[in-house]
């Protein structure tokens, strides 16, 4: 039996990147070596038996993924491959890039680089190179990936890569993928480090329109895009929540840019549907209205409370980098200030004071609310004397 550290791994400690997920694949008893393997290292242990595959975790976040070698065929285009168990240079042949597909055995002996298709030349040279000619059209979903391997680690489509591209959307192989598989791509894109980066080499290389005609990304929505980063960056600074889904705020972003009479049909054509679709579409039609109201001259900041807290975070994110200052500025109050601003006084306060429990609380808490973000009540006491002007008590 022979181990083997393969694919993202190897890649990334050639480029001496930082790997999180490692990727073992073993040529015998797969399942039988993760058990004895998380056995010895005290890891945690879950097993696909179907698959003839196991996850181990290793604390730290650190994941480690063991297969069984295998060899695949691909009956129909865009279609999900037939697997058979196989060899080593099996398990190489059936991957997405020449520089995914090296392996460092580890077992028995280690430090042996196995290089079939000449990876590391084309990691140096900087190009993205397909095993063979019908690489895209047996599996489209392999030119989104290349375009986040060319975002990510500033690599390029050989231009034999760029040929064979245009050939298979020419042959309109995108439509037979399922929303899901389409979709699911599109979220890694939009989850990478620099997804405009990754959107640009899908633009370039014809993908983008041939989805949809009307999609596009322009230099607006890249500007976002980064000012999105920054501003999460600054989020992570101020120790504040920031959202976990971050490529959908990317979506929003792109979304935004894009006609709005065309954006129910561009989201389709992104494999977005249902619920999820009509949520994107309500947000940006709420991002148009609280744009305004967020640009007006005036603005209470009792208004500004109440407009942002309607608002989900995906789409304050949205405000607050959409590129107008007053409209930054606002949000940036909000999220420093106005949003912890409460009252000092609670219902129980008011049960004390002798108010009969009620409806009337949430409305008497409100208007202190109101007022204090107003900042015509500033302590407790404000507030005591408050209630006794407006509604008689504490004497
Ligand atoms: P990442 O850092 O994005 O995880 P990765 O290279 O580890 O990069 P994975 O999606 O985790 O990418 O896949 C692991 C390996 O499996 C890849 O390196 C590649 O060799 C192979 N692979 C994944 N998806 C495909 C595919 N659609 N076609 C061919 N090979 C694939
Ligand atoms: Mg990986």
């Amino acid at each position: 039996m022979s181990v083997y550290l393969v694919g993202g791994p190897v890649r990334d400690l050639i480029l001496g990147r930082a790997t999180t997920d490692l990727d073992l694949t073993v040529a015998g008893d797969a399942v039988g070596y993760a058990k004895a393997l998380a056995a010895h290292l005290g890891a945690q242990l879950t097993i696909h038996a179907q698959f003839g595959t196991a996850t181990l975790m290793l604390g730290d976040g650190l994941r480690l993924d063991v297969a069984t070698a295998r060899r695949e065929r691909y009956l129909h285009p865009a279609a999900l491959p037939k697997v058979f168990p196989g060899t080593i240079e099996d398990d190489l042949f059936r991957r997405d890039f020449t520089v995914n597909a090296m392996a460092v055995r580890v077992a028995p002996r280690g430090e042996e680089l196995l290089d079939p298709f000449d990876g590391l030349k084309d990691l140096s040279g900087g190009f993205l190179r397909v095993l063979h000619a019908e690489s895209y059209r047996d599996d489209p979903t392999r030119i989104f990936r290349g375009a986040r391997y060319a975002a990510r680690y500033r690599l390029r489509f050989s231009s034999r890569d760029r040929q064979l591209i245009r050939g298979v959307l020419a042959e309109s192989v995108l439509r037979r993928l399922s929303t899901e598989r389409l979709f699911r791509e599109v979220k890694l894109v939009l989850g990478e480090p620099t997804p405009e980066a990754a959107l640009k080499v899908l633009q370039d290389r014809g993908v983008l329109r041939t989805l949809d005609p009307a999609l596009a990304v322009g230099n607006s929505a890249v500007a976002q895009m980064r000012r999105v980063r920054h501003a999460w960056q600054r989020l992570d600074r101020l120790e504040m929540s920031s959202s976990p889904r971050r490529w959908r705020v990317y979506l929003l972003v792109f979304l935004c840019s894009i006609s709005p009479t065309v954006r129910r049909r561009v989201g389709e054509h992104l494999g977005v549907k249902g619920p999820p679709l009509d949520a994107l579409i309500a947000e940006l039609r709420a991002f148009r209205f609280l744009q305004t109201q967020l640009q007006k001259q005036s603005l209470r900041s009792s208004r500004l409370r109440h407009l942002l807290d309607g608002a989900s975070t995906d789409l304050r994110m949205l405000l607050w980098t959409s590129g107008v200052k007053r409209v930054r500025d606002r949000v940036e109050r909000y999220l420093t200030h106005l949003a912890a601003v409460k009252p000092a006084l609670t219902g129980r306060d008011l049960t004390r004071f002798g108010f009969p429990p009620g409806p009337k609380y949430r409305r008497m808490l409100d208007r202190l609310l109101q007022e204090r973000l107003e900042g015509r009540l500033n302590s407790r006491e404000d507030e005591v004397a408050f209630l006794r002007r407006h509604f008689g008590r504490p004497r």
